[in-house]
């Protein structure tokens, strides 16, 4: 498995129980996707997956490394084993696409050369060959700020492959979209995923489309995970039992 996780649980200092006793695990490979409602702990997961904040128990192991307890050093190994992208892009606005894919180098680099912004020839072949992975070839110098929504997301993606993860986390990545756009971000994902084996775990509001582009769903209700198979199991029934009332899609 490329990642397990056991019992995990998170309450915030406001005593608020955002993920209570969650386990489940992803294969290499996989396009999961972990649906409920708003305020179900969708995004704390993956910022406990991501590394930006800790669970309070239980265990993630990322290739049966345990990643909860890495510190220092380790843990920023185990970090670079997963890249994430946002429904807000997260990208810097007055740079160009080229410096923001880049920009993900930044963590492994020296503070001169990193502040300096001095990445070898390497580095920026590779990020200009992302570009164009993502449609973007003739975008590289092109300001983010002056870029659709679609196009930025498309930089958010190169700049996560950048990071060569195992595991690519996209938190609601086409919230912010039209929907014929955000149908283009995930083809382009699904396409990326099954043709470098790279695993997705994305958090969708859109059951639709996650329904359309996962392998599986996660279904995550007041912070338990309360259906964890195939697409073709979550039947109305267990999309009620999700989000406590049926919804027509
Ligand atoms: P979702 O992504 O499914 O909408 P969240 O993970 O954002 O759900 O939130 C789960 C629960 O944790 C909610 O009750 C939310 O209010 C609470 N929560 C999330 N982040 C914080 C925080 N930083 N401080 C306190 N409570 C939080």
């Amino acid at each position: 498995m490329l990642l397990q996780i056991e019992h995990i649980t998170k309450c915030f200092d406001d005593r608020t129980a955002a993920l209570t006793d969650v386990s489940f695990s992803v294969g290499q490979g996989e396009f999961v996707s972990v649906i409920g409602p708003s305020g179900a702990g969708k995004t704390t997961l993956l910022r406990i997956l991501n590394g930006a904040i800790s669970c309070d128990a239980g265990s993630i192991l990322y290739q049966d490394e345990h990643f909860e307890a890495a510190r220092g050093r380790r843990k920023r190994d185990m970090q670079k084993k997963t890249a994430t992208i946002y429904q807000d892009f997260c990208l810097v606005e007055n740079m160009s696409c080229l410096q923001n894919v880049l920009n993900a180098c930044l963590p492994e680099m020296a503070a001169l050369p990193a502040s300096l912004g001095l990445f070898s020839r390497a580095q920026r072949e590779e990020a200009a060959d992302l570009l164009a992975r993502v449609g973007l070839a003739d975008k590289v110098d092109e300001p983010v700020k002056n870029l659709s929504g679609g196009q930025k997301q498309r930089v958010a993606i190169a700049r996560a492959l950048l990071r060569r993860p195992l595991l690519l986390l996209a938190d609601e990545p086409v919230a912010s979209l039209d929907p014929a756009t955000g149908r283009q971000i995930l083809e382009l994902l699904r396409g990326i995923q099954q043709t470098e084996h790279l695993t997705v775990l994305m958090n969708s509001h859109n059951l639709a489309l996650a329904r359309e582009f996962s392998d599986r769903l996660i279904g995550l209700r007041e912070g338990q995970v309360v259906f964890d198979g195939p697409v073709r199991e979550a039947t109305p029934e267990v999309i009620a039992s999700i989000y406590g009332a049926a919804i027509s899609e």
